[in-house]
């Protein structure tokens, strides 16, 4: 039994060009022009299979093929919104493979007791509207729904969430959204957006959780001055102090774990004029791995930092964080069976990046699923994963929501 290689072809195609940017890449914003063109796609073709679609009020969109029991529902989805000059993969290959799944499931009449539904997230990226993952957080009591729909659009100035929601056409009732109650599981299928699979092989990414990650923010404090009068042993340039912290804390936590990725990608400097020293910067260190003893380690490097650096003080405070999040190891169990079944490499990985599946686990049981991205390009415009590789990952998706049904 396997999903349709020259359908999913056509779901790719088709949803590529919803915000087509006419270089390789979309740019599909929440709820923007772009992004309700692909909902009326994605409704259309949902409706076309006989599914029913219903919305909640954040407009997380629910498409469902009734079961033959009265029991809770099987979910598959992800977001259709894109970052700003985004790939074709990215979220919606997770709504397409749930999609092609789904209509494997009705066209081939395969028998299933659950409730089969297609969920799609509304604004997963926060590329619009901050943050990401807001509805998927919303629903989970994560986020403040009241302060999610005050959110200001970073396109149209003074325009809020609350406000695209309204003009949408999507806003639905808080009664549609998903719960415990109403989902026997989760399934979230996501291309990997980094380098591993691809690197090994694999067709497949059996996702066991979602890596820990903390984000500080340190400044440098020192004296301005001007660049042609004081002499170098007077200074206290404070981008000099923070170049010396970067390439510090470098050192160190290459001394950690090998899993351990950190970056620092964001720098502001005051006042950031070629003729004065700098008497303020700024800069961001975000940290992530699976295991919590390590991102304790990487506290270790930060709290043991000097308070003074080439004669700049140096505080830091926490941005924000996330523990490590695991997924519920019977899915994860069953994902790496389905792709077993059909032959297909695979191999255990954590996710770096957050995901909607991550905030549903608080609330329901749920996994992911990974393909590989071509040279691990993603939120860029050659974002690439072939055909073949949706293909299998639609055909893993498929089998683990039967499996699922069967066990559940
Ligand atoms: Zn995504």
């Amino acid at each position: 039994m396997t999903c349709s290689l020259e359908r999913m072809e056509d779901k790719i195609k088709t949803f590529s060009k919803f915000g087509d940017t006419g270089k390789g890449g979309i740019t599909r914003f929440s709820l923007s022009e772009e992004a309700l063109a692909a909902r009326g796609e994605f409704v259309k073709r949902m409706k076309g299979i006989g599914a029913t679609v219903a919305t909640d009020d954040m407009a997380n969109l629910y498409a469902t093929v009734p079961g033959s029991e009265d029991l809770p529902a099987i979910y598959s989805g992800s977001h259709m919104d894109s970052v700003r000059q985004g790939g074709n993969y990215d979220g919606i290959l997770g709504v397409l493979t749930a999609m092609e799944a789904l209509e494997t499931i009705v066209k081939e009449k395969l028998p299933h007791r659950h409730p089969i539904t297609v969920v799609v997230w509304t604004n997963e990226e926060g590329a619009r509207f901050e943050p990401a993952m807001m509805s998927s957080g919303v629903i989970c009591g994560k986020f403040d729904k009241a302060e999610m729909l005050a959110s200001v659009a970073k396109d149209i100035p003074g325009y809020t969430f609350g406000e695209a929601l309204e003009a949408s056409g999507y806003k639905g009732e808080e009664k549609n959204r998903i719960s415990p109650e109403k989902c026997a599981a989760l399934v979230e299928l996501h291309i990997e957006q980094g380098p591993v699979l691809e690197a090994e092989h694999m067709d497949i990414g059996i996702v066991e959780g979602v890596c820990g990650m903390i984000n500080y923010e340190f400044t440098l404090s020192g004296q301005a001055g001007h660049a042609g009068t004081t002499p170098m042993p007077y200074r206290r340039d404070a981008l000099y102090a923070a170049a010396k912290t970067i390439q510090y804390l470098h050192d160190e936590l290459d001394k950690l774990d090998k899993k351990l990725v950190y970056t620092t990608g964001k720098i502001s400097c005051h006042p950031n004029i070629h003729t004065i020293i700098p008497d303020e910067v700024r800069f961001t260190l975000d940290a992530r791995h699976q295991d919590p003893e390590v991102i304790k380690q990487v506290l270790s490097v930060i709290e043991n930092l000097p308070t003074v650096v080439e004669k700049c003080e140096l505080t830091y405070a926490r941005a924000w964080s996330r523990n490590t999040v695991t997924f519920t190891p019977e899915l994860v169990e069953l994902v790496e069976k389905s792709a077993k079944e059909y032959g297909y490499s695979s191999r255990r990985i954590y996710s770096g990046p957050g995901h909607d599946a991550q905030f549903m686990i608080d609330m329901v049981p749920a996994t992911m699923i990974f393909v590989p991205s071509v040279g691990g390009h993603s939120h860029c415009e050659i974002e690439y994963t072939p055909v073949e590789n949706c293909h299998m990952g639609a055909n893993v998706l498929l089998r683990t929501l039967l499996y699922i049904d069967e066990t559940k």
